[in-house]
């Protein structure tokens, strides 16, 4: 028998997605957000101090991922929770990146909660689409990506993408924010609107 460690062949691994408590058992990595990290992500900053006044600390996102293969070829397995919460009218949301690597695909795959995939291109193009237990959505190569939590409750996703991706979360931050908000409406739901900060993205 060929004994395949000696190949570089890396091992299996099993996961255990308990999406109610937010954990991926067996997952060899996490990080986590909290309030205190997000300043600049909302555009309403009085707002967004009264919330950290009385912020308890907790994380407001999180991810668990199990990334033991490494190189071309190999893909990250992982979930992000977000908590429910708005700041002004902006829902709670993840910072939002675009795959250092833009030509990287991801998939999510919604396992709580209902949220929203925001998704644009540098050029101009912006999509939302709605997300929730039972939706996958494939993000391509070249889409800036985020994800809201337009619930009442935890939302929670699971994902899947090239470990070669790497993040660039600065591009989002240069260009003023992503170019649609999501945010509440009056009738308890949520819309899309244009973010009269964004300035474009550049690279
Ligand atoms: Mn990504």
């Amino acid at each position: 028998m060929i004994d395949t460690h000696d190949a570089g062949i890396t091992d299996p691994v099993a996961l255990e997605i308990r999406a109610a408590e937010g954990r991926l058992v067996g997952s060899n990595g996490r990080y986590e957000k909290r309030l205190s990290e997000l300043a600049g992500l909302y555009r309403d900053e009085r707002a967004f101090a009264a919330s950290l006044a009385g912020d308890s600390g907790d994380p407001v996102y999180w991810v668990e991922s199990s990334d033991t293969q490494r190189g071309d070829g190999a893909l990250i397995t992982g979930i992000s929770v977000l908590e429910p919460g708005r700041i002004g009218d902006e829902f709670f949301m993840t910072r939002g990146h675009l795959h250092a690597r833009s030509e990287c695909a991801e998939t999510y795959v919604g396992l709580e909660g209902e949220g929203v995939m925001l998704l644009e291109t540098v050029d101009g193009r912006s999509e939302a689409h709605p997300v929730r237990p039972g939706t996958a959505v494939y993000v391509p190569g070249g889409w800036v990506h985020r994800s809201v939590n337009v619930g009442t409750g935890r939302f929670s996703t699971l994902f899947v993408y090239p470990a070669v991706a790497g993040q660039d979360y600065d591009i989002i931050a240069r260009a003023g924010g992503m170019r649609s908000l999501v945010v509440a409406d009056v009738d308890g739901g949520w819309s899309v609107r244009d973010n009269p900060d964004h300035v474009g993205y550049r690279a």
